[in-house]
Parts: C-alpha cells; structure tokens; sequence
C-alpha cells in the first residue's frame, strides 16, 4: 500500500471544515465499508442510479435523484438537463447553445466562483438585481421584479444559490418560475446540517436541487446529489452515464426510451462519470446523516470547542463560540494578532495545522470541530497557544 508517508505528503489537523481543498469532511466508517463491498459485485451504472433515485424519492421526498462526482458537476449537470431536456441533438452539441435557449437569469449577488460549473454546460448568465446593503448604498437586495423584466426568449432557467440569507427569497423566484414555465437550479451544496435542508428545499418546487456529498453528509469527498423532477434528473442521468451501446439493445431504466428520437451519445457530463463505489458510499452516508440526532451531534461539537475555548483561556486566549442555531455547527472565533501570520505558521508548524480562514482581515481565527479526530484536541490546543503567544 503507498502511504501519504511513501509520498512525503504531510498530514494536517483540518479544524477549518469540510472545505474540498482539505479533503472534505472525515468520511463515516460504515460509508468506507459499503465502498468495499461494493467494490466486489459488478452492476449496470444505470440501473444503480435509477435504484438510488427510488431510494432517494422515498428518503426524501424528491420526485427524482442521482448521485454525481460533487454539487459542481451536479450544477454543470442540471444546467445541461434544462439546456437539453430529452433531445438527443441538443445534448450532442453542448457546450455549444448558439441554436439554444441558453441564458439562466441569477441575481449578482448570488454570483461565484461555483458558476463556472453551470458555465461549463455551455449556459450564459444574465445578471440581475443589486446588493445596496453590501455597497453601503442603502437597504435594498434584489428583487423578483428584476428576474422578471429579464426573462425573454433567450432564457433557459434561473440560477438560485440558497443560503439562509439570500434574497429575494426561494418562494417568490420559484413562483415567477412557475408562472413563465422557467426551471429554477438551486445550488445548495453546503446548506446542510441541518439534514431537514434536503426536504425543504426538495418541497420548494425547485426543478432541481445540487448538494454536496463530501462536505456534513460524510460522503466520499468527490460527490454530491442532484435532486428534482425526473425529466429533467434524468436528462442530467444521460448526460453523464457511458453510452457505448446498440441502440437496439438501449433500454433506459429512468426515463422511457419512447420520448427519445434517437439514443444520445456520451454526454458532457462524461467526464463526471461516479463509480458504484462512490454511489454506495454516499447512500450509506446519507442513511447515517438522515437517521441521526442532528442536534445531539451539535452539541457535541459545542462541548469540543468549548474545552478548546478553556484551555485557550488558561493562556489569556481571547474567543467566542458562535452558535446560533442548535441544528446548525458552531464556530469558535479565536483573537489573533497578526492572523495572516499566526495562519501561516500554523500552516506550517508540526503538526500542519489549517483554520478557518474568513475572518482574518478581522484578526480571528475560525474554529470548526466536523473535520478535528478526537485524538488531534490536545495537538492543536497546544499549537494554538504556542502559536498565539509569541
Ligand atoms: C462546496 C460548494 C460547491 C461545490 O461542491 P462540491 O461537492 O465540492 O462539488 C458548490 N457551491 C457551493 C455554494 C459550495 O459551498
């Protein structure tokens, strides 16, 4: 077996959260377990994933649902879906929407990085609205008349990115889009805990809903689901499986072959292709997250960051936990002069130690347990007051 050791690759103590470029959260033991023994039997990708959807229907609420490699591909892959729908031609040709309607009106102020993903679908923003609480220009966001007044024929759908704040709020744009026919995409990768998200925002009448796997669900890093109606999940199925196949031999197990005028080939989702052990593991992931006491495991990580905040106080360390909602994980805010450089000296102490780091123009230090083993506590309360006293 080649280790992190064999590679020279140094291990960290993530206390920053599931962020990806860190590995995501600690994959659950019984996840790791159904990857193994998925790993023995061969199955049909896609009779797996239309079992899964079945699963996910009765677990969730959804009408539809398939496991994809991240929120980002589920995000590239629902946009193809409202781009192409169920022609085979349409998806043959993305990302190339010339002929297409291809504009997803989204507020700028729901705008990031992550959009490149509906992006790369081949789909064109149309950015609406403005955030006059963040220019300091007054008390407005956006608002649904400004979705409303873009809609013309070039529009495909409307990218929503959920967050408990955002604005105008879910309801409103999911009735403008019922009113004009237009599909809202939601991005809600990192919206969970609380577990109680999945359904909520299935129940919004979205068509479609990205999550990520690897971040609270405990999935493996590389996954995610993507939820909604199953015209449109199905679309996206197709979109992403390996179609090397005889037409004459195609039975499509989620959408009937009848409304297809021909058998697509790869789509471009192929390069997103996840594998029956992936699949498996993040089932069984999101079995554990939809089963256990949410709240209980909240308040555990509370009572971690609380030690840590009291060792820290031995050393005449400032912090604060940040716990505003029992179903939601906390924080501990940790005062560091100079954060940008206690940060990067963590970085790269021994053990490797990596915070939050979003609110370091603020002189803090974010603390967040989901990613700390219990066995790593010691380590990084010790590196914390060496790191805050000097
Ligand atoms: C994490 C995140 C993503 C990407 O999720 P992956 O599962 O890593 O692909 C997309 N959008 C938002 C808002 C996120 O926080």
């Amino acid at each position: 077996m080649v280790s992190y050791d064999d590679l020279s690759v140094r291990p960290i103590i993530n206390a920053c959260g599931t962020v990806t470029r860190l590995g995501g959260a600690p994959l659950r033991q019984e996840a790791l377990e159904a990857y193994e023994q998925a790993s023995r039997e061969a199955v049909p990708i896609e009779e797996l994933q239309t079992a899964v959807s079945q699963q996910l229907a009765s677990w969730i609420g959804c009408e539809a649902g398939i496991v994809t490699s991240g929120a980002a591909a589920a995000l590239t892959l629902g946009a193809a879906a409202i781009l192409a729908g169920s022609d085979p031609a349409k998806m043959e040709c993305l990302p190339h929407t010339e002929n297409i309607p291809c504009d997803f009106i989204v507020s700028r102020d729901h705008r990031s990085g992550y959009d490149h993903a509906v992006r790369a679908s081949g789909a064109r923003l149309k950015e609406v609205g403005l955030n006059e609480v963040i220019s300091g220009a007054g008390v407005r966001r956006t608002e649904v008349w400004e979705y409303e007044a873009a809609i013309d024929e070039n529009t495909a759908g409307i990218l929503y990115v959920y967050t408990g704040q955002s604005a105008p709020a879910l309801e409103e744009v999911v009735a403008l889009g019922k009113q004009y026919n237009l599909p809202i995409l939601v991005d809600a990768a990192g919206e969970l805990p609380p577990p109680s998200n999945l359904k909520k925002l299935v129940q919004s009448g979205a068509k479609l809903i990205a999550f990520s796997g690897g971040k609270a669900i405990g999935g493996p890093q590389a996954s995610g689901l993507l939820l909604g109606q199953k015209q449109l999940v199905g679309s996206a199925l197709l979109q992403m499986l390996d179609m090397d196949d005889h037409p004459q031999l195609w039975k499509p197990t989620l959408l009937d072959a009848e409304q297809f005028k021909g058998m697509p080939r790869h789509g471009i989702g192929r390069g997103f292709k996840v594998s029956k052990e992936s699949i498996m593991a993040l089932m069984t992931a999101l079995d554990s997250f939809l089963h256990e006491d949410n709240t209980a495991k909240m308040a555990q990580f509370a009572a971690t960051l609380s030690d840590l905040q009291n060792a820290l106080a031995e050393a005449s360390i400032d912090s604060q936990l940040v716990w505003t909602n029992p179903q939601s994980l906390p924080k501990l805010h940790v005062a560091a002069p100079n954060a940008f450089e206690v940060c990067q000296s963590l970085r790269d102490g021994t053990p490797r130690i990596f915070v939050g780091h979003s609110l370091l123009d603020q002189d803090l230090l974010v603390i967040n347990a989901i990613a700390i083993r219990s066995h790593q506590l010691e380590d990084l309360a010790t590196a914390l007051k060496s790191a805050l006293k000097s």
